[in-house]
Order: C-alpha cells, then sequence, then structure tokens
C-alpha cells in the first residue's frame, strides 16, 4: 500500500521542518514543573534519547516562563511554549527563545494583544500552533452545533486561523484533538479538505498506556494512512518517554518512521503448545533492552524452531526455541544453538554487533 502524503505547508520550528515532504516528527510533553529547570532539561534529554524531536512545556505562569531560556540552552530539541489566555507570557517565551508557541488567539485577550504576539513570532520566524480541542469548543460553536462534531472543530480552527491570517501571519500549524477516536479523525479529516495548513496530530485525554497505544495507533494510523499529519504527540497518562517509543512504533509499523534515533523492532509469536521455553520472559527482556538502542533492526523471538525460523526469516536476526534451548538465525537461516538461560545475552550479542 502506497500512503500519499496530503500537500501541506512547510514550517520551521527551530533546527527542524515540518509539513511538505518532511519527516513525520515525533513530540512530547514534559510532565515536570517548568519552573524547575533542571529537572525539565534532564527529561526533555530524556526524550531526545527516545527519539523525541519537539518538545513542549507547559507555561502556566511567569516563574515558569522565566525557566525557559535555561531550559532553551540545555537542550538540543526544538522547544515549544503551551500558553493559554496570556499575551504576557507568549511574548515572554518569545523572548527566551522558545522555537513555536502553541496558543489560541481568540483567548488572549483581544486584537492588541493578538497584535504583539503576531508581531513577535514574526520578527522571530516563531510558528504558532492552534489548539482545538473537542472539550473547550466556544459556547456559541457548541449550541450551533448542538455538541462537539467535526465541523464545530473546524469552525473553532477557523476563527483563529482568521484572526492571524488578518494579521499577514500564516506560519501555522493546527491541531484537533478529542479524546473520541472517531470525533478526531472526522475533524482532522475535515480540516485537512479544506486547508493546507500542516497537522498536528493527538488523541488528547487517551488514557494510560495500553490504551492510549490502541486510541492513537487507532486514530492516529488511520488519519498517517490516510496521509493526513506532519507530526504528532501519543498522549498517555504517565512517563512522557513511553509516548515517544509509542509514536516510533505507530510509524515504524506503517513504514513512516525516519527518525535519527533509530528502531529496534521486535517481533515476537504469541506461544503455544510447542513451546517449550519461557519465550514471554525472554522476549519481554529483550523488548527492555533494546528499547533506546540507536541501530535500525528487526529482531525475532519465537517460540520454536519448527516454525520459528521461517516465520521470522523477515528479521535481520532472530532467536527460535527447543527443549531449553534456542537457535540463533539470521534472515531465517539457523547458525548458532545457545542454551536456554544464554538466549537473552547471546541475541543481545548480536544485536550489538550487528
Ligand atoms: Fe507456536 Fe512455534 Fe508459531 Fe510460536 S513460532 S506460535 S511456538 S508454532
Amino acid at each position: 500500500m502506497n500512503i500519499n502524503r496530503r500537500e501541506t505547508r512547510c514550517v520551521q520550528i527551530g533546527n527542524k521542518m515540518i509539513g511538505g515532504d518532511h519527516p513525520i516528527l515525533i513530540q512530547s510533553m514534559t510532565n515536570t514543573d517548568t519552573r524547575d529547570a533542571r529537572a525539565t532539561i534532564e527529561q526533555i534529554l530524556a526524550l531526545e534519547a527516545a527519539g523525541c524531536e519537539i518538545a513542549r512545556v507547559a507555561v502556566p505562569d511567569e516563574a515558569a516562563a522565566d525557566a525557559l531560556s535555561d531550559i532553551r540552552k540545555g537542550i538540543h530539541i526544538p522547544l515549544v511554549a503551551d500558553i493559554h489566555f496570556s499575551h504576557k507570557l507568549a511574548l515572554k517565551a518569545i523572548e527566551a527563545g522558545v522555537d513555536k508557541l502553541r496558543i489560541n488567539p481568540g483567548n488572549i485577550g483581544g486584537e492588541a494583544k493578538v497584535r504583539e504576539v503576531v508581531a513577535a513570532a514574526k520578527a522571530n520566524n516563531i510558528p504558532i500552533r492552534i489548539g482545538v480541542n473537542a472539550g473547550s469548543l466556544e459556547k456559541d460553536l457548541l449550541t450551533k452545533y448542538n455538541g462537539p462534531t467535526a465541523q464545530a472543530m473546524v469552525e473553532s480552527a477557523e476563527g483563529h486561523i482568521r484572526i492571524l491570517e488578518d494579521l499577514n501571519f500564516e506560519n501555522i500549524v493546527v491541531s484537533m484533538k478529542a479524546s473520541d477516536v472517531l470525533l478526531t479523525v472526522d475533524a482532522y479529516t475535515a480540516f485537512s479538505e479544506k486547508y493546507d495548513y500542516p497537522l498536528h496530530l493527538g488523541i488528547t485525554e487517551a488514557g494510560v498506556l495500553r490504551s492510549s497505544a490502541i486510541k492513537s495507533g487507532i486514530g492516529l494510523g488511520h488519519l498517517l494512512l490516510n496521509g493526513i499529519g506532519d507530526t504528532l504527540r501519543v498522549s498517555i497518562t504517565g512517563d512522557p518517554v513511553d509516548e515517544v517509543y509509542a509514536a516510533k512504533d505507530i510509524l515504524n509499523a506503517i513504514g513512516l518512521y525516519h527518525g535519527t534515533a533509530g528502531m529496534v523492532e521486535v517481533v515476537s509469536c504469541p506461544t503455544c503448545g510447542r513451546t517449550e521455553i519461557d519465550l514471554i520472559c525472554i522476549a519481554e527482556e529483550i523488548n527492555r533492552r533494546v528499547r533506546g538502542l540507536n541501530k535500525n533492526l528487526k529482531v525475532a523471538v519465537m517460540g520454536c524452531v519448527v516454525n520459528g525460523p521461517g516465520e521470522g526469516k523477515e528479521a535481520d536476526i532472530g532467536v527460535a526455541g527447543g527443549k531449553g534451548k534456542g537457535v540463533l538465525f539470521k534472515k531465517g537461516v539457523i547458525y548458532k544453538t545457545v542454551n536456554e538461560d544464554e538466549i537473552v545475552d547471546a541475541l543481545m550479542e548480536e544485536i550489538y554487533n550487528a
């Protein structure tokens, strides 16, 4: 299946580009107290190591805005300031050197304030992400559409876009998030039929890791397969580093992962009555150890030597279990046998050397 990406405008975010045919970038958002610059930098560095390409921080007050300059200097990927309602915080964030703002111009207190923010964003080549969220739509739109519908979300985005376009500002990224997967898909799809601004994809309030991975995999996966989306965040109630791994998995599953952080994909069989080793523990341990490895490899962890090497022949390296043993194979061809308790270390050695 070929994915035909929709043509969107290119937008520069610090040292990265999104839109056009640039790779789909992975974002995450810190959950440290932004005022604690050291903790926030540490978390962003962990996100970077996992493969995050854009980091967003909440800027709820002046003290958080004061920390932005130090945070910016301590990291290597673009920094996005997430601001609600305050044009003063937006101006401070721009002054601190952030690479993008997430702020809705219709909510910052009138034209004069928007003008100030737009002028500063223009002067510093800072894009603005308009973030429409089904949970916080304008009351008049909720009345007009009888609730949060895709049309209401598109119209909300249009209102914010118009404010910026009237000031000749088109350095815009848009998101259309909802916690409902189908509503999210409809909203992004409807928006992308009308506009070519690049889209930041996300399912919001998607829950803990398993729930979010499923909702995001289905919703964002559907959009990406239809060519929609230029950057994504998988929202997880939990460690933001997991958001990055989940986003990598989603992109990799449909051949769209182009990150520089590498991706060791582990495929493993579901086990069955033929399995004679503790494959579940072995597969979990291999998955744990390859997390964050900067290599591009496919590794197969299979339960039996009868079917494993054949079924895993697409993998660069693999192991298949026998009775208390494991056979290592490359592209389906067996080349070594080890004891069960040596399987993990032996496979990891091959992975490191590959
Ligand atoms: Fe069963 Fe072997 Fe297939 Fe695993 S690879 S599911 S053990 S037949």
